[in-house]
């Protein structure tokens, strides 16, 4: 158990730590990281650190779960986990095995139109979710008629993760539907007549990265789609509507009608080959940091690039540099 004394601010201490010491080799995380500043912190550590922020003691290994419990705690405390896994995401398992609850309840339910729903929140084709949700099957101890497909290991441990923690409290755990739906709400694309109006922060799309058209043409067209909502969304966020890079402060002066102002990809995963990957634009959108030409510039100097906070100290240090000049 996970004690509930501990607060988004020990959780900010903790990952200050860990950004401070490091990440000591047996408490790497496999499966999922804490995505902070653009940094992935591993949830396990960062929560048994926490401990000590809250009442003086880590937690120790044993004492909690990784995976779901953790996720769903730091979630709550307004933290992004991603999973490492290119297999479901363990949001995505959720759908899995509510869908499975669903005709559980109903048996008479049109498996076709849940399968519909699902894919439409999730961006998942109506055929993978028939797959993943007779697959929930393998977990029920209740005797079934429908046999669970073959699939890989790996991708099965986390839906048995996300079915157990489902089963603990099935009414609470339905009760996430809502709350997931809503983040996984999605805007339908321009081929359609439908255009809501959405808030920034809802503007929920799914979009389609590294597919097998690599031709510079389509390439462009992606990176300018992400540009403008990224764009849209970080203007949002400050009152005079401007873009403002998040390391040194700077934003394009009045009277220029060229945006200065770079849109930087802390996690190099959207910018992968892999085939096929879909990534919610939200996603996306967080990982996009609002940078000047000279902080993006620095950001770029290592592999994978530095952090925020890595660009503002390194700017603090070279200040310090030409003012000594
Ligand atoms: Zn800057």
């Amino acid at each position: 158990m996970i004690p509930k004394t501990i607060t988004r601010d020990h959780v900010l201490q903790a990952i200050a730590n860990i950004l401070a010491e490091g990440v000591p080799k047996k408490r790497k995380s496999t499966k999922f990281g804490l995505i902070h500043d653009g940094q992935s912190y591993p949830p396990k550590l960062v929560l048994s650190l926490a401990a000590k922020y809250a009442y003086g003691e880590e937690l120790t290994t044993t004492e909690f779960s990784g995976g779901v419990e953790s996720n769903v705690f730091l979630e709550r405390l307004g933290f992004q986990i991603e999973s490492n896994w290119e297999d479901w995401s363990w949001k995505e398992c959720y759908f899995a095995v509510w869908g499975y609850d669903q005709l559980n309840l109903e048996p008479g339910q049109v498996k076709k139109a849940l399968y519909r729903e699902i894919s439409q929140l999730i961006g998942r084709n109506a055929g993978s979710i028939y797959y993943k949700i007779r697959n929930v099957a393998s977990f029920d101890p209740r005797p079934s008629g429908e046999k669970p497909m073959a699939e890989a290991k790996n991708a099965q441990i986390l839906l048995g993760e996300v079915y157990q923690w489902y089963w603990d409290d099935r009414s609470k755990a339905r009760d996430f539907y809502n709350q997931y739906r809503d983040e996984f709400l999605f805007v339908l694309d321009s081929t359609t007549n439908a255009k809501p109006n959405l808030s920034p922060t809802q503007t929920l799309t799914i979009i389609e990265e590294g597919g097998t058209n690599t031709s510079p043409a389509s390439r462009r067209k992606r990176s300018q789609k992400l540009l403008n909502e990224g764009r849209r969304y970080f203007r949002g966020l400050h009152k005079d509507g401007r873009l403002q890079c998040q390391a040194c402060g700077f934003s394009t002066p009045d009277g220029l009608d060229f945006e200065v102002i770079q849109l930087h990809h802390t996690n190099p995963i959207y910018e992968s080959d892999v085939a096929g990957r879909r990534i919610l634009l939200l996603d996306a959108l967080k990982s996009l940091v609002p940078l000047c030409p000279t902080c993006h510039a620095l950001a770029h100097t290592s592999r994978p690039p530095l952090s925020v906070q890595a660009i503002k100290k390194l700017r603090e240090s070279l200040q310090t540099y030409s003012v000594n000049k």
